[in-house]
């Protein structure tokens, strides 16, 4: 199975910081060790160009965050300390997206260690994303001719609200996220699809009502791939997320969709998404689940 990675992708924030910067690392060296290990092949992004950034995000706000000149609110914003490392993995990372999902239109299902960033909105960063990788992936394979449809299938427990922004206006990107309502961002946006979880929601529901979504998506819509956001962030120990899933939540979760959509040969591509916990180990384990499940349908 093909994975993308970059060893440039963590990031530097202090211990105290809820965002855990070292997850990339973690977790690629947790799959390393895994019994799957070596049907593992790793690829490292290039950087994203400017002009291909563009069709994603703003100029103005590109060239802020090129030249390294976001104002103090926009960094309130994405609330990260900012950094050269910063600056430069976030035009790694949204390429790694990239190029998972074009090889993920080869050979069925492609894995990202990273990405998911989809607070990041066309003129301003948000919530730890400064560029949004799941607008930019979509944006550019329709423009570049290699698919028509993407759905963005966004299962992180925060709304995806900055993919919404961006993505809204094309008919040919479909967002659909299931999240919790009462976590961030607290003014949700309107996608194409919805659904917003009372806090404390637990397996047995979420199982139903993203089953129930599947099949509803499918009822109007036959995408050429689907950009798959697993966020574990839902976990009900998440450091965030005030959702009630547990491992085999999660397990199941994940299983529900590549199933569905791997029955229907339509190319998957994952990204890591969102996950809280200052237990690295942890949550190297939890954001580790979605690269087993994707082998196993592989
Ligand atoms: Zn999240």
């Amino acid at each position: 199975m093909h994975i993308f990675y970059h060893p440039d992708y963590d990031i530097p924030v202090p211990d105290t910081h809820r965002f855990v910067g070292s997850k990339f690392s973690d977790l690629f060296h947790y799959l390393q060790v895994q019994p799957f290990a070596n049907q593992l092949e790793v690829h490292q992004p290039t950087p994203a160009s400017t002009e291909r950034l563009q069709r994603a995000h703003a100029s103005y706000y590109i060239n802020k965050v090129t030249q390294d000149q976001l104002s103090p609110m926009d960094l309130r914003q994405i609330n990260l300390p900012w950094s050269k490392r910063l600056r430069q993995r976030s035009f790694l990372a949204i390429e790694g997206t990239y190029m998972t999902a074009k090889q993920a239109l080869q050979s069925g299902i492609a894995c990202h260690v990273g990405g998911g960033t989809h607070h990041a909105h066309r003129d301003h960063g948000l919530g730890f994303c400064v560029f949004n990788d799941l607008a930019y992936t979509a944006k550019n394979l329709i423009a570049e001719g290699h698919v028509e449809k993407v759905l963005i299938l966004d299962l992180d427990v925060h709304q995806g609200d900055g993919t919404i922004d961006i993505c809204q206006d094309d008919p040919q990107i479909f967002t659909c996220s299931i999240h919790s309502e009462s976590n961030f961002p607290f003014e949700k946006k309107q996608g194409w699809m919805d659904i917003g979880l009372p806090a404390g929601t637990k397996d047995e529901t979420y199982l139903d009502i993203l089953s129930q979504t599947l099949q509803s998506i499918g009822r109007s819509l036959t995408p050429d791939l689907v950009l798959f956001d697993a966020g574990i962030d839902v976990y009900l120990e998440d450091g965030l997320g005030n959702l009630e899933l547990s491992i085999e939540g999660i397990r199941k979760r994940d299983r529900l969709v590549l199933e569905y959509y791997r029955g229907k040969n339509i190319p998957v591509a994952t990204v890591i998404g969102g996950g809280y916990s200052k237990d690295t180990q942890e949550l190297a384990h939890r954001h580790g689940l979605i690269f087993e499940s994707a082998i196993h349908y592989l």
